[in-house]
């Protein structure tokens, strides 16, 4: 397949109407990555958040937010949950929160893996050190989405943080030898068909293991409230490209594209994700993780979102995955160095 360059990826993210890209999209998904639809578990553990995210209704200048905290013990339970689920990865997501040390989240990753599951961990911006250690307490994959490669945009929307520092994470990211996972939000005002050709032109280059597409859905108690909802086609070309570009990345079909259309993870199955993210955060918590407003899947029981989700699998005429559903990456990259040898 030829590579796309930056005006060729323009011109179809600016097409009316894209069903022969998306069907593209789903050869090519078909052709790397098969039929299985693998899930992630994610685990919400903390709401509380450092930072101020202009997009993010957890930022911590939204004095609105009912925050919370799950204890440790409360963290490895639910996780431990999952397994009676048939799931196999669990991904630790939380607000930038300082109240865990890096000891207690080492403590909670071990105890995880001692249940032979699959760790994600997205807990925002750390130190080489803290990446280091969590990788040695035996962490397998981290989340880090770069939001918008638009350096300018980017400043803007995380007051103090800069693009520079977030590229650095994922550079170090790679180097422990994670399988790296990142991602954008697409239709951030201010955010150009060009600079979202320039994202997915990055993906390629970074070579991530994992991309995270998903619509920015404006909060109201944020100063973005009020911004318009991007349509769903936007969202769909963002994955149907990433797809066509990195060819055997995993590409979820986020649960803020279910949010904005309630057939939005489904269509994007049908052009090139191939991995989903049931909810398994106790219930209790699950509204007070408000990221963007009217989430799916806020109330319902872990349980009930892994029937739902693999009732959407089938009806999409895919498979739910099999085993842990690492990176399929990592698995050419490892066969090439064989080959070399
Ligand atoms: N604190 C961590 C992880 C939690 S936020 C971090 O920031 O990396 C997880 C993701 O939610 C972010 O990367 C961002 O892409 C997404 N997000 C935040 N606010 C959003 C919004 N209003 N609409 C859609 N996605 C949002
Ligand atoms: Fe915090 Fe992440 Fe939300 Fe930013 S996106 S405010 S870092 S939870």
């Amino acid at each position: 397949m030829i590579d796309m360059n930056k005006q060729q990826i323009i011109e179809c993210l600016e097409l009316e109407h894209a069903d022969d890209l998306f069907r593209q999209a789903d050869k090519v998904r078909k052709q790397y990555c098969g039929e299985e639809v693998h899930l992630r578990g994610i685990l919400e553990f903390s709401n509380h958040c450092c930072q101020d995210c202009h997009y993010c209704g957890l930022r911590r200048g939204n004095t609105k937010a009912m925050r919370y905290r799950m204890e440790l013990d409360e963290i490895i339970h639910s996780a431990q949950k999952a397994i009676d689920l048939g799931i196999t990865t669990v991904v630790l997501q939380s607000g930038e929160d300082e109240f865990y040390s890096i000891e207690q989240l080492c403590h909670i990753i071990q105890e995880i893996k001692k249940l032979n599951l699959a760790v994600t961990v997205s807990v925002g911006e750390r130190s080489f050190e803290d990446f280091n250690r969590l990788k040695d307490a035996g962490a397998d994959r981290y989340l880090l989405r770069f939001e918008t490669s638009d350096e300018k945009l980017y400043a803007t929307l995380r007051p103090g943080r800069c693009l520079k520092d977030r590229f650095e994470c994922l550079y170090w990211l790679k180097k422990l030898d994670y399988q790296v996972g990142s991602g954008i939000m697409v239709g951030l005002p201010g955010q150009s068909l060009e600079s979202i050709a320039q994202d997915i032109l990055l993906f390629q280059d970074l070579d991530l293991d994992m991309i995270g597409i998903g619509p920015f859905l404006p909060h109201p108690n944020t100063p973005l409230a009020g911004s318009h909802n991007i349509g769903i086609d936007m969202i769909l070309k963002v994955v149907a490209l990433t797809r066509i570009v990195t060819k055997n990345a995993h590409i979820p079909a986020t649960t803020a594209v279910g949010t904005l259309d309630t057939q939005g993870r489904q269509k994007a199955l049908a052009c090139g994700a191939n991995i989903i993210m049931p909810n398994i955060t106790p219930t209790e918590y699950r509204k007070f993780y408000e990221i963007y407003p009217d989430k799916i899947c806020a109330s319902e029981a872990a349980s009930e979102c892994r029937r739902c989700v693999e009732e959407m699998i089938i009806t999409c005429a895919r498979t739910v995955g099999i085993g842990p559903g690492h990176s399929l990456k990592k698995q050419s990259r490892a066969s090439q160095t064989d080959f070399s040898f």
